[in-house]
């Protein structure tokens, strides 16, 4: 276990003209546009991506933004006014999987993704201003990614449609970046709205938005970044991935999304107990998704805290992904008035969510505090998100 380096928060993006204004110094010419995307927050649906199950993130007010502008040659230059790489300039001949260093892989990752669905990417300058923390389990990466896509969209006049930008975004991060991830986050930057939680089927990639708004009910949703990523957090990963298609593959289905909560009986005695409580989690958090997604719009979001704390009990003692500082966050959270809460993200550290009533959020945020300096803990980073809207070109 140790602290992310690199984590930080900052106030928010500066306004579209002072990026303009700070493109125009670096590169020297003016900008042909600003696109931004967000970061996002599971609300519920965890390790059901790649079951072909359900998920429901929400797209959060912290976004990435870029500023970028045409060039007439190949030539692509890259600057992040975060940390201190300076502009990185490359070439797009040049682009191929395990090319890329840093950040720089995920706008790149894009562009050769782009390239090999046919589209003629231009070389661009590019600067990128994000509010998403990094490796806080608010897909940051991610948020770059959409917001490159959604720009080099507009600007080539490729016309994708959003289902086509989620899939070109997976294949820069499958086969460019190099990281096994699914269809979710950028489903939720990509298609999110505000006031909405995007309800996802990732068999097929159908979404609906459904309602979810905290203010109105007078709750805030805490985030807790624990700062933590456990080193075996990918090796967890993989085995947990390992254990679905092994339940999938006896119970003789094409995925667990196929295995209903009324199968679980019978499936206990055709697994053995490990890969049983494996399946257990991904069956019954497909049930909790489609629970919420009744929940809120039966009864708006003061409904769905039972739904969260089960969650995250399941991923805690039947999918084995928590750790002490997302239980300790959890658990103190749900003492001090949250109504719900959970880990949220792929495990083994990152954020815990907290559904919290408007009036005790400084007595969850000062009990969260204190019980992590209590246990010898890196100090948490806690503030609140709401449901935002999507990619879309700003200026
Ligand atoms: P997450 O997506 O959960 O935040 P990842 O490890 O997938 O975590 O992505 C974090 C990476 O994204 C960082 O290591 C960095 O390469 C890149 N990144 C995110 N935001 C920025 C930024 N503002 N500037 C430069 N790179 C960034
Ligand atoms: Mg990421």
């Amino acid at each position: 276990m140790s602290a992310v380096p690199d984590s930080f928060t900052t106030p928010g993006p500066a306004g579209t003209e002072d990026l303009a204004a700070r493109f125009s110094r670096e590169f020297g010419s003016v900008p042909a546009g600003i696109w931004q995307a967000p970061g996002r927050v599971n609300l519920i649906g965890e390790h059901t991506d790649y079951n072909e199950g359900f998920v429901l993130p929400f797209a959060i007010d912290r976004t990435a933004r870029v500023a970028v502008g045409v060039r007439g040659d190949s030539t692509v230059r890259l600057l992040s006014t975060y940390g201190d790489q300076g502009v990185v300039t490359t070439s797009l001949d040049s682009l191929e999987p395990g090319s890329a260093k840093g950040w720089t892989k995920y706008p790149l990752g894009v562009m050769w993704a782009l390239r090999q669905r046919g589209i003629d990417v231009p070389g661009i300058d590019l600067l990128l201003e994000s509010s998403v923390p990094l490796g806080a389990g608010l897909s940051s990466s991610h948020a770059i990614e959409c917001a490159v896509i959604s720009a080099l969209n507009d600007l080539t006049g490729a016309g994708l449609k959003a289902e086509e930008m989620v899939l070109a975004t997976q294949l820069a991060e499958n086969d460019f970046v190099g990281a096994p991830t699914g269809i979710m986050d950028q489903s939720a930057s990509l298609r999110g709205s505000k006031g909405h939680a995007v309800f996802l089927d990732c068999r097929n990639q159908d979404v609906s938005l459904v309602p979810f708004e905290t203010e109105p009910a007078d709750l805030v949703m805490l985030v807790i970044d624990t700062k933590v990523s456990h080193s075996h957090a990918d090796g967890g990963y993989a085995s947990r991935r390992a254990s679905c298609e092994l339940g999938a593959e006896v119970l003789g289905v094409k995925a667990l999304r196929d295995v209903q909560v009324g199968d679980l009986e019978e499936a206990a005695g055709l697994l053995d107990e490990v890969t049983f409580r494996r399946v257990r989690h991904v069956v019954t958090e497909n049930d909790r998704v489609l629970q919420t997604v009744e929940y809120l719009a039966a009864d708006g979001p003061a409904s769905i805290g039972a739904l969260l704390d089960a969650s995250h009990v399941s991923m805690r003692d039947d999918f084995e992904i928590s750790c002490p500082e997302l239980d300790l966050a959890v658990d103190t959270s749900r003492a001090n008035g949250a109504i719900g809460a959970r880990m949220t993200g792929g495990g083994f550290g990152g954020a815990a969510i907290a559904l919290t009533p408007v009036n005790v959020e400084q007595k969850v945020r000062d009990a969260v505090v204190k019980a992590f300096a209590g246990a010898g803990f890196t100090a948490p980073d806690i503030f609140t998100v709401t449901p935002a809207a999507g990619a879309m070109r700003i200026a």
